[in-house]
């Protein structure tokens, strides 16, 4: 039996409709325009393109494209001062300062200055700990995007036996507290994890988001279990995931493919989170406070 297939790009546009129907809404209720500030700083050809689709995007939804781009020579003190300006404009409501950063800037140092209410890729501390708390606040995109695609498709999550491969600040970690928030089982896998496979074995849900090749084999999938591939490599056979899709769809129950699966997912997840910003600092300035502070 062949796993059914999780259409990542359908489920993004479903999600990037709904939030453009809710931005319709926001702004008849409010008259406030939500409103994107990305912040490329230099010229980084793969930076410039992913910065280009993010605004896209954002325009598409409903909102406004308040890009900002500075040189790659702009000193810290530069960048800062941007990002102040950012965080103090009622007309900002999400922020996204595009990583990597040119040395010898400090791009973790630079994304902890934006506002955490404003902070749509969920990278800042305060976001962090708003995450692990599992009070209201803005999640990473990637690992959200994540959750969104195993509730479109109907998988439950509580009680569930959920292992993550991969443990990095951007995806594994956060993914890690989304699904615990969820009341699934957690397991977390590393590079020093003994037996992966028969970890992975275990899941109900297994996601792998480690950069490895088809490292995920049939082996490491328990019969019918959902299995979500984040994994994005260039490869000579072209974009591949982690996950070793022609073996694993064979045993799995449910699987994204790559590309095609989480990838989209990102995009339309920031969009989600600029509207959300816009509600948390509307709700902020009207006195009250969703965050919980
Ligand atoms: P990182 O390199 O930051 O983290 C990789 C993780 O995988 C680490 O925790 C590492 O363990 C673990 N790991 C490495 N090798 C092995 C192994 N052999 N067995 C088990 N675990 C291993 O990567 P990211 O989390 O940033 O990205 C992961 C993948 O997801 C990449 O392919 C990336 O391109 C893709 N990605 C896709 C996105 C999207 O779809 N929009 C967004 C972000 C990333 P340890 O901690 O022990 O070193």
């Amino acid at each position: 039996m062949s796993a059914t297939l999780i259409d990542g790009r359908a489920i993004a546009r479903a999600v990037r409709e709904e939030v453009a129907r809710e931005v319709a809404a926001f702004t008849a209720q409010t008259g406030i325009v939500p409103g994107l500030a990305t912040v490329l700083v230099g010229d980084d050809p793969a930076s410039a393109v992913y910065v280009a689709n993010k605004r896209r995007a954002c325009v598409e939804a409903g909102m406004r494209d308040l890009h900002r781009h500075l040189p790659a020579d702009a000193p810290e003190a530069e960048v800062v001062a941007l990002i102040e300006q950012l965080n103090a404009d009622p007309a900002v409501s999400g922020i996204l300062l595009q990583l990597p950063v040119p040395a010898p800037l400090d791009g973790a140092r630079l994304t902890g200055l934006i506002d955490p209410d404003k902070d749509v890729d969920g990278l800042t501390p305060m976001s962090v700990g708003r995450l692990v708390r599992g009070t209201p606040g803005l999640r990473p995109c990637t690992p959200a995007g994540v959750i969104e695609l195993l509730d479109r498709s109907g998988v439950a999550l509580e009680g569930a036996e959920a292992v993550v491969v991969g443990r990095s600040d951007l995806v594994g970690k956060p993914l890690l507290h989304l699904l615990l928030a969820r009341n699934a089982t957690v397991t977390a896998c590393h590079s020093r994890t003994r037996d992966l496979a028969a970890v992975a074995r275990r899941a109900d849900v297994l996601v792998a988001a480690v950069g490895v090749p088809r490292l995920i084999g049939a082996d490491a999938v328990k019969p019918g279990a959902t299995v979500i591939d984040v994994g994005i490599n260039r490869t000579d056979d072209g974009l591949v995931g982690d996950v070793d899709f022609d073996a694993v769809r064979a045993v799995a129950g449910k699987i994204t493919p790559v590309p095609g699966g989480v990838g989209p997912m990102t995009i339309a997840m920031l969009l989600r989170n600029t509207l959300e910003a816009a509600r948390l600092q509307h709700g902020r300035a009207a006195g009250r406070d969703p965050a919980g502070r």
